[in-house]
C-alpha cells in the first residue's frame, strides 16, 4: 500500500514541525496506521497544504495533491492530527480530494486517531502560531539564555 501524509502549512512551516509524531506513528504501525499492521506498507510521499482558502478556493489543495497521487501515487492519503485537530476547511478538503481522485482515500489522522483529544497540543500551538515573536528555534534558543543567565549568576 502507497501512503502519503498531508500536513497544516501553519504548523508544519510555521512552527517548523518536523513531522516526528506521524513518522513514528507510521513506522510502529500505530494510532492511525494500525490499519495497516500486517500489511507491506511505503511513506510515498509528504506535503502541506497550499495554505487557509478562505470561503471560496477549496480546490487549490488539489496543487498539493496532485504531486502525492500523480508522481508518487500514493493511494491512501491521511491528513495529519494537527490538521484535524485544528483545520476548518478538512471534510471539505477530504471532498475536493475525492472527487478529483476517487482511487484515493483520505484518511483523517496520523499519529492521532479521530476523536483522539489533542487539547494537551492547544496551548502549545497557540503561542507557535499567534505569537509571532517567535517559533519553535526561538523558543530553545531562549531556553538555553536562561539557563546561561542562572549559570552566570551562580
Ligand atoms: S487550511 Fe487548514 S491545514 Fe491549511 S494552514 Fe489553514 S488550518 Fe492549517
Amino acid at each position: 500500500m502507497r501512503i502519503a501524509i498531508l500536513s497544516c502549512q501553519n504548523v508544519k512551516d510555521d512552527s517548523n514541525c518536523v513531522s516526528e509524531g506521524c513518522m513514528r506513528a507510521f513506522n510502529t504501525c500505530s494510532a492511525s496506521f494500525d490499519r495497516y499492521q500486517g500489511e507491506e506498507v511505503e511513506l510515498v510521499g509528504h506535503n502541506t497544504c497550499a495554505g487557509c482558502p478562505t470561503l471560496y478556493a477549496y480546490d487549490k489543495i488539489l496543487r498539493r495533491v496532485k504531486p502525492l497521487v500523480e508522481f508518487a501515487r500514493a493511494e491512501k492519503i491521511h491528513f495529519s492530527s494537527c490538521m484535524m485537530k485544528m483545520c476548518p476547511f478538512w471534510q471539505k478538503y477530504k471532498q475536493v480530494i475525492e472527487d478529483a481522485y476517487p482511487q484515493v482515500e483520505v484518511i483523517i489522522g496520523t499519529d492521532a486517531k479521530q476523536g483522539d483529544s489533542l487539547d494537551a497540543m492547544a496551548d502549545i500551538f497557540h503561542r507557535l502560531l499567534a505569537d509571532t515573536s517567535g517559533d519553535i528555534t526561538d523558543e530553545f534558543n531562549a531556553l538555553i539564555a536562561k539557563a546561561r543567565a542562572a549559570q552566570a549568576a551562580q
